[in-house]
């Protein structure tokens, strides 16, 4: 016989079945009532997914954590762009989330979250409510189509992708590079920052004309940025730009896209029409739905403020905001979404049993780009808590590479090893 969850839980009530239902992510025991302290996590994605373990192997498994996610796998931003590039597939960068349940018996709950109701401390799924003590929502970003004339979902989903979540958009738009005549044109447009990953776009520049150079030598890469200079590792991008791929890459500044032509593939900026062949438009961006579902959504109506001490909202009780979502002076990274994560964990660990957070908390962030199929270049920095301003400001150090080398490419590799297993092991 089988049952789906529904009728499992209808059995599961009445007594007649206990256990966890086979082949299935989800813990029926959830949507009851609750038995102890617990934390409800929305988005398993770099931030909540490191929050989750953190917050189980910190309280010494005392405090019970429940992580939502509505895909079915984990699948990495970071590095997505060498999909474009050749030297990795979609598949080398999904991972499960087995290991989050099975070492740190964290409650996987598969499903979209539709409401939150922060008076009654409750998550809606379609199979119903999930109570919390504290909820944290890392939902990463949605996309504002409406900035672009022409541009919806569908339309990125079937034929001008953003590929700005790794997937099936990022295998769609490397087969169109693969479909592109020698002598074609490949346009990337980079909405205005504050945007997740500000060296993403130039790295996928990097990527795409590796691609070109090896396989189309007549194609050309055409930045269409709306931002009036390139906004991160602009020299070592420069320098990759000019001594590897010289002739192919063409940077325009201030080119915010407007419009889009799909049928015509053609790009509307304030001064040009612009004809390309293979077009991957990325909108502007805001916190994911779920964070205005909770009312946390105070900041540009697009991002969530926090206190930096725990990451809970600056406008609800018992919320806590981490990763792109959070309204910061701070890049939108996944390493960054981490650390955050693990100074949230620890909070909410002091909080619920009564203390105080630490009050001076640091965070850092690391981010390597592949600028070729072998070399990298990244920028670093350490965040310490200034508790006169209240936010997260640079410590001294850090900065950018010297220049791109294979050393580099190589630690980032292992810089991808590490954090994948962070998050996920
Ligand atoms: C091309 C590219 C390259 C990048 N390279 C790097 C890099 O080299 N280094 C780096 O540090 N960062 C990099 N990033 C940035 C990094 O991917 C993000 O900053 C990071 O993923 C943010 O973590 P997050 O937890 O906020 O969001 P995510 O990791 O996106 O996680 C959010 C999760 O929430 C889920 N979710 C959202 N809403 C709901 C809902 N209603 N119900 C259920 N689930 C929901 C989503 O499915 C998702 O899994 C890159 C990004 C891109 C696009």
């Amino acid at each position: 016989m089988s049952l789906n969850r529904r009728d499992f839980l209808k059995l599961s009530a009445a007594g007649i079945v206990v256990g966890v239902f086979p082949g299935c992510a989800t813990s029926a025991n959830v949507f009851g009532s609750k038995k102890g302290p617990r934390v409800v996590i929305v988005g398993a994605g770099f931030g909540g997914a490191t929050a989750a373990k953190h917050i189980r192997m910190w309280s010494g498994n005392t405090i019970e954590v429940v992580l939502n996610e509505r895909n079915p796998q984990f699948i990495s931003c970071p590095m997505s762009n060498t999909v474009l590039g050749g030297s990795r597939t979609i598949s080398d960068l999904t991972r499960n989330y087995d290991t989050l349940r099975s070492k740190y018996g964290i409650e996987l709950v598969r499903g979209e979250v539709t409401a939150v109701d922060p008076q009654k401390q409750t998550v809606t799924l379609a199979d119903g409510s999930i109570s919390y003590d504290r909820l944290i929502i890392s939902p990463g970003v949605d996309f504002m189509f409406d900035k672009i004339e022409g541009l919806n979902a569908n339309a990125a989903d079937e034929s001008v992708p953003h590929a700005w979540k790794a997937g099936a958009q990022t295998t769609m738009l490397r087969k169109q590079l693969e479909s592109m005549a020698d002598g074609g044109t490949f346009a990337i447009s980079i909405p205005k920052a504050p945007y997740r990953c500000p060296p993403g776009p130039y790295e996928r520049a990097c990527q795409v004309a590796f691609y070109l150079k090896n396989n189309k030598p007549k194609s050309k890469v055409l930045i269409l940025d709306a931002n009036p200079d390139i906004v991160s590792k602009k020299g070592l991008f420069m320098a990759a730009w000019n001594e590897l791929y010289p002739g192919m890459v063409e940077y325009r500044p201030n080119a915010e896209v407007r419009q889009v032509n799909v049928a015509g593939k053609t790009l509307k900026t304030e001064f040009d029409d612009v004809k390309a062949d293979v077009m991957n438009v990325i909108p502007p961006m805001k916190a994911g739905a779920v964070a205005s579902m909770a009312g946390v959504v105070n900041v540009d109506n697009r991002w969530c403020a926090v206190d930096f001490l725990s990451y809970e909202s600056k406008v609800q009780k018992n919320i806590h905001v981490i990763g792109d979502a959070v309204s910061a002076a701070l890049p939108k990274s996944g390493h960054l979404a981490t650390s955050q994560a693990k100074v949230c964990a620890a909070a909410i660990i002091e909080l619920m049993q009564g203390r105080h957070p630490d009050t001076g908390p640091a965070i850092a962030n690391t981010c390597y780009s592949m600028v070729s199929n072998n070399e990298a270049v990244h920028v670093a920095h350490v965040y310490r808590y200034n508790a006169e301003k209240m936010v997260m400001l640079p410590a001294e150090g850090g900065g950018v590479s010297a220049k791109r080398s294979e050393v580099e490419g190589t630690l980032a590799n292992y810089w991808l090893k590490n954090i994948l297993g962070d998050v996920l092991l």
